[in-house]
């Protein structure tokens, strides 16, 4: 029986530059055709730190070298292009992709915003880096113009940091549900969504922060009622004591063990924790949901029970 997968691709699954995602698309756009062709409902999210970060160093190199003509550009419009980038390269590889294997589906993608709570206390203290390293004189001149906060990261130089609040609600929901009801494949929520907040009226504010990829994810796998979130990431499987000599890959995990294993840190915040967290959060919201973590290349397999970390009840 066909399932309803949303499927939060991770960084490998996009390269790092213009060549590097020209190629990755294609990789991904097999695995993906793979699910579909299973019989699964497909919908995708994705991250964009690199791309997101390619977009911005263009921009403030726009406004660097006509600073009359051109503001810096907001965080959220700088997600915005990125969304727009990686839905053009992601659309077109999958048409593809089912045109070989005589597979007639549109694919869409809907710029998706994701909103957040203006008080949720990410907003106090900042922790996400964006964009270039800068020098101290440099970094010190975006605090005093623009208001950034900035950190010094391990030597390497100054970056800008910004919020990464909780996703609450999806704005686009309705239609990225009537999309998928209609069978289309939906790419959505891309580097976790434009982020902003509820203003006077209708008014939408985009925020200048970023929401984590592997959170948005869950968020639209809850609110379109799926079965399963699979999370391909750069690994096949979870393990305990990563890296370790007594490093253990985990096949499957309980809600409560894994919580259990957060407690002791045996995942790295930033990277397999808001995947585990994702994970937990999904598996419980609802009777026979799961979610998978492993591999981009091992998506079949893994949804087929033979590979990747699954957590569910
Ligand atoms: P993505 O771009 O897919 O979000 P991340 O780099 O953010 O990828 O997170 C995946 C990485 O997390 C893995 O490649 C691995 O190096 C790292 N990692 C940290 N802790 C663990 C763990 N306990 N088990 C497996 N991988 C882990
Ligand atoms: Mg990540």
């Amino acid at each position: 029986m066909g399932k309803r997968i949303v499927i939060a691709l991770g960084g490998n699954a996009l390269g790092s530059n213009l060549p590097e995602q020209m190629i990755a698309v294609k990789e991904t756009a097999k695995a993906i055709a793979g699910l579909i062709e299973d019989g699964h409902q497909v919908i995708l999210s994705h991250g964009n730190g690199p791309q997101v970060g390619m977009i911005q160093k263009a921009m403030a190199e726009l406004t660097r070298s006509d600073p009359e003509k051109y503001i810096p550009c907001p965080l959220p419009v700088c997600v915005a292009m990125s969304q727009g980038y990686i839905g053009y390269d992601l659309q077109n590889a999958l048409r593809e992709e089912l045109l070989n294997r005589g597979i007639e589906k549109g694919v869409a993608t809907v710029l998706t915003q994701v909103e957040v709570d203006p008080k949720d206390p990410a907003f106090q203290n900042p922790t996400k880096p964006i964009g270039a390293f800068m020098s101290k004189e440099e970094a010190d001149k975006m605090v005093s113009e623009r208001g950034y906060q900035v950190i010094e990261d391990a030597g390497r130089g100054y970056r800008r940091v910004v919020a990464s609040p909780k996703p609450q609600s999806i704005v686009e929901i309705k239609s990225i549900r009537d999309m998928v009801d209609a069978g289309l494949v939906v790419v959505a929520c891309g580097g976790g969504g434009i982020p902003v907040c509820t203003t006077e009226g209708h008014h939408l504010k985009g925020a200048a922060a970023v929401i984590d990829k592997d959170f948005a994810s869950c968020v639209l796998a809850q609110q379109l009622e799926a079965d399963t979130l699979i999370i391909l990431t750069a690994v096949e499987k979870v393990a305990v004591n990563f890296g370790k000599p007594n490093q253990k890959w985990l096949d499957h995990l309980t809600p409560e063990e894994a919580e259990g294993y957060m407690g002791e840190g045996h995942f790295a915040p930033g990277s397999m924790l808001p995947k585990v967290q994702a994970a937990v959060e999904f598996a419980r919201s609802g009777e026979g949901r799961s979610a998978l973590i492993t591999l981009l290349e091992k998506a079949r397999d893994g949804m087929a029970g033979r590979t990747g970390t699954v957590v569910c009840q």
